[in-house]
């Protein structure tokens, strides 16, 4: 567990923690540490007022979805048809696969209330008598902890049926994935939710009109959830205080790879990587940057001219990358591009759900090519075939996945070409000994 740090210290930018600040108190995930830090205080404020009212401070607040599309939460919320007879569903997306993503997991096991709490007034704003909380199975410590805390919220009268005398009624389960990638993708979560093999829907229709149980569905991620009830308390003008105006808000930033102190750092959206790198200490023993992802490994790749970009969903799009996860995985300069690549490419390829051709076939041609490229096997024309490949599953393929599979080839090329070149004409001797490769 990385205890949530402040990216204030030392030129950081600056900020009260908000998302993490009870990350580090004694015991921060019982019921009482979180009674004693304003923990369900604002749940009665929520329940006091009409669910629409709960819509419109999300819209205004402009908190914007933190599983890595950046989609509007009010937005979404709104979406929900009214009396049409269906039950409504809030599922929370906890199964956090992506590589480099790493902050709902610390966040469920440090504050679990406030996500919990965050479901409740989600709930009751869209009129949802249930809530199920998808975690990534590979979390045991997560699914413990947050089924623990829901179960603390029953005892005390925050769940269950008319919840604090307002005549609101919910139950809340938390559902254990069974550590497929392609869970997180929201309709596939949602198929496996009731019981079948995870595989991505055709969209649209979105979960918003048809979703769990071809019900109205609100799936947000956990960070997102777990800012509710500050921003209930805060209010909206206090939230868009922070961040940018398209972007407002703090964000759990998660530094990972070649830094002196990675973790989750927690800083206004629009926070430079230079500025959370001080904070985290610098690159690991000075070696300097050699590229890094904004937000996992779906999003291409930034270069150190990068380091002044506004960690913010639509100043990263303007610098040609997307804000993703805020993963952002540092990589020094003894890092070979090529391998990262093939690295990444091997997992796209492990967890390819194969329902469609160019994402099944094509992510296992990338991995080919690239091992072939890696291991100095490698021809002048296997780039241009890894290229077109990859430009041809992107765009091509039915859900996310296929895009984020060819999304590391086509941006490090557009930076590091040369590195491929090198291999395949042997300027450079091959990153991994072929032998490696035996029976792979
Ligand atoms: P998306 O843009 O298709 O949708 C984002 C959200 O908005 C979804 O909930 C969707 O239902 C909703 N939405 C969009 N248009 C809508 C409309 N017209 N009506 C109603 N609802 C609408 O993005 P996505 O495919 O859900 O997610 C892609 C993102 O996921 C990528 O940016 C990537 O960064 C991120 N990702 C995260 C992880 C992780 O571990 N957290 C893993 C892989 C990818
Ligand atoms: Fe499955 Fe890949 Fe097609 Fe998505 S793009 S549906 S993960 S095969």
């Amino acid at each position: 567990l990385s205890a949530g740090q402040p990216a204030q210290e030392g030129g950081g930018a600056a900020l009260t923690p908000v998302l993490t600040r009870r990350w580090s108190a004694p015991s921060s995930w019982t019921l009482a540490s979180y009674r004693s830090l304003d923990g369900y205080q604002a749940l009665p404020q929520a329940l006091a007022v009409e669910p629409g009212r709960l819509v419109e401070l999300m819209k205004a607040s402009g908190l914007r979805g933190r599983g890595g599309a950046g989609f509007p939460t009010g937005m979404k919320w709104s979406f929900l048809p009214q009396g049409d007879g269906k039950p409504h569903y809030l599922v929370v997306n906890a199964d956090e696969g992506e590589p480099g993503t790493c902050k709902d997991v610390p966040y469920m096991m440090a504050d679990p209330h406030a996500l919990v709490e965050g479901c409740i007034i989600t709930c009751y704003a869209i009129r949802a008598p249930f809530c199920a909380i998808y975690i990534r199975g590979e979390a045991l410590h997560a699914i413990r902890r947050v089924t623990a805390a829901v179960r603390e919220a029953r005892e005390a009268g925050f769940l269950g049926r008319d919840i604090l005398g307002s005549g609101f009624d919910l139950e809340i389960v938390v559902h254990a994935g069974a550590g497929a990638y392609i869970c997180g993708e929201e309709t596939a979560l949602l198929d496996s939710l009731e019981g079948r093999r995870g595989q991505p829907r055709l969209k649209p229709p979105f979960p918003a009109v048809a979703g769990l149980y071809a019900s109205p569905t609100v799936v947000n991620n956990v960070e997102t959830i777990a800012s509710v009830p500050a921003i209930v308390l805060g209010g909206s003008d206090w939230y868009r205080s922070m961040g940018t105006e398209k972007s407002p808000g703090p964000k759990i930033y998660s530094l990972s790879g070649h830094v002196t102190r990675p973790g989750q750092y927690e800083a206004p959206m629009g926070t430079t990587l230079r500025q959370l790198l001080v904070s985290a200490g610098g690159m690991l023993d000075g070696i300097p940057l050699k590229f890094f992802t904004p937000g996992g490994s779906s999003t291409p790749i930034f270069t150190p001219e990068h380091l002044d970009v506004p960690l913010s969903f639509d100043d990263v799009a303007a610098a040609g990358s997307m804000l993703g996860t805020t993963a952002l995985m540092c990589f020094n300069e003894t890092v070979s591009v090529p391998w990262a690549v093939w690295k990444w490419l091997e997992f796209y390829k492990h967890e390819s759900c194969g329902k469609c051709t160019p994402c099944r076939e094509g992510t296992g041609w990338l991995v080919q090519i690239l091992r072939r490229v890696v291991s100095g096997a490698g021809t002048p024309e296997d780039l241009d075939t890894l290229t077109d490949a990859a430009a041809n599953i992107a765009g091509r393929s039915f859900c996310a996945l296929g895009d984020a599979a060819a999304t590391p080839i086509l941006s490090s090329f557009k930076y590091f070409r040369g590195e491929y070149e090198d291999l395949v004409s042997g300027r450079t001797p091959p990153v991994i000994d072929a032998r490696q490769l035996v029976g792979a």
